[in-house]
């Protein structure tokens, strides 16, 4: 099967600042790979970059997704192709209805497909999807993160996957600056949303293993001053537990 992402030999820099140093790094659909490592380390950078920030320069290397190089493409049509990425500190727009942002962006997700969708019947999409996560109506008819919790914040970006069904989910940091409660409920409800969608191959950013008790990844990468210094299987995020990201 080819990869969902493949990535050889990238570098990346900002304001002329080589961040990223040969990154190499291949999924398959349906996988789940780990990235971890301390702070900053380059997780969000690569995490950027393959969205496509324009704050970031490639320095080198490619990203091919399904089979296409999608280097110098643009960050929406990267959206499109099927590329998703949930913010480490999602920003607050006070005044835009959270439901609102999630009709146009699917249907900007789908854009020329006949899945363009009405408000009628995407409110009933949107109920299934809070209905699935156990969120309250409610939700959806604030402001997007508006004066919402961490865990919320947290939550608006699982709801986001939840509707977008992306082939590609690059969670930075998902678990940060949560409770005990609060990532209980966020993690539940990404597995909830990767049992919907079991192709959905997902990048999860993370400084700590405690997401990994909820969900076990398939690879775990070590990522130290813009490198991959190591990979292993789950049993990786383990040792880090125990000895820390050591020099
Ligand atoms: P992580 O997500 O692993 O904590 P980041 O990708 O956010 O790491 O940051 C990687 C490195 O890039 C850090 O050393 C950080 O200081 C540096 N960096 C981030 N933004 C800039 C910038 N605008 N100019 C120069 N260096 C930057
Ligand atoms: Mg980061």
């Amino acid at each position: 099967m080819p990869a969902r992402l493949k990535i050889v030999g990238l570098g990346a820099a900002i304001e002329d600042t080589q961040i990223l140093q040969r990154v190499d790094l291949s999924l398959q659909p349906g996988e789940v790979h780990a990235i971890m490592g301390p702070n900053g380390s380059g997780k969000s950078t690569l995490a950027q970059v393959l969205m496509g920030h324009p704050s970031y320069t490639v320095t080198g290397g490619s990203i091919v997704f399904d089979g296409e190089e999608i280097g110098h493409v643009a960050t929406h049509l990267r959206a499109r192709k099927g590329m998703f990425l949930a913010f480490q500190y999602p920003y607050e727009i006070e005044g835009l209805p959270l439901k609102d942002l999630l009709r146009t962006a699917y249907n900007a997700r789908y854009a020329n497909t006949d899945k363009q969708i009405g408000i009628k019947a995407f409110h009933d999409l949107i109920q299934q999807k809070l209905t699935l996560l156990g969120l309250d109506p409610s939700f959806v008819e604030r402001g997007v993160n508006a004066g919402f919790s961490g865990g919320e914040k947290k939550q608006a970006e699982v709801l986001q996957l939840a509707v977008l069904q992306p082939k590609l989910a690059i969670l930075d940091e998902i678990d940060s600056g949560l409770d005990v409660d609060a990532l209980r409920r966020v993690c539940n409800a990404l597995v909830t949303v990767k049992k919907e969608n079991p192709d959905m191959a997902i990048l999860l950013i993370t400084h700590y293993n405690r997401i990994l008790d909820y969900i076990v990844p398939d690879r775990v990468h070590i990522m130290k001053k813009g490198c991959i210094t190591q990979s292993g299987d789950s049993s990786l995020a383990k040792v880090i537990e125990h000895e820390g990201y050591s020099e």
